[in-house]
């Protein structure tokens, strides 16, 4: 009898003790997200942002996780070496309250997209330029689950492309492409 079906994820795993905030992730991964690829690297693009603060010698990475359409209605409180930060500091999420994480043009939400590209690339480029190893690129082995997660994703996608464009222009865009 086989066993549970397996897939493959790539992940980051950020070792903030080796981090010592040169943004040269923030600097690469802008630079590779600009429309011309590398025409600019305005860090408000990067879908890795650094917590610095160089007094304390604390730098942590963060990178872009999924969009919330509503701000939620926790807050965490990070105290390290003594110093509080404010409520949503390392969160992964762009969300309505805070300008983190959306593209400043557009305002649209930004995620890391681990680099995808064709062809693939062996480690993504914020790894690639991270010489201080703080970032270590990983491709585990897990256990296959459904295809909930990435319709979630999609719904999520779309309904940002709504609230800033509104559904009408989605439709038609969609129109657009099914006939290309
Ligand atoms: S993996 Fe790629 S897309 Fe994600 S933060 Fe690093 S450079 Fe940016
Ligand atoms: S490139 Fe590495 S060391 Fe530099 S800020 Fe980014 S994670 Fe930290």
């Amino acid at each position: 009898m086989s066993g549970p079906q397996k897939k493959i994820v790539k992940r980051i795993r950020i070792d903030v003790d080796k981090c010592n905030g040169c943004l040269g992730c923030e600097v690469i991964c802008s630079a590779s997200h600009a429309m011309p690829k590398y025409s600019s690297n305005n860090p408000a693009r990067s879908r890795i942002r650094v917590i610095r603060e160089p007094l304390s010698d604390i730098y942590v990475p963060v990178f872009a996780g999924e969009y919330t359409a509503a701000e939620c209605a926790g807050r965490d409180k990070y105290i390290i070496d003594g110093k509080e930060y404010e409520d949503c500091a390392f969160c992964r999420a762009a969300c309505p309250s805070r300008d983190i994480f959306k593209e400043p043009d557009s305002g649209l939400p930004l995620k890391c997209d681990m680099c995808e590209s064709d062809p693939s690339l062996d480690e993504p480029l914020c790894v690639q330029w991270c010489l201080a190893d703080a970032l270590i690129y990983e491709e585990v082995e897990v256990a296959a689950g459904d295809e909930s997660e990435t319709v979630a994703e999609l719904d999520a996608g779309l309904q940002a492309l709504a609230h800033k464009h509104g559904w009408p222009k989605v439709r038609d865009a969609v129109d657009r492409m099914k006939k290309n």
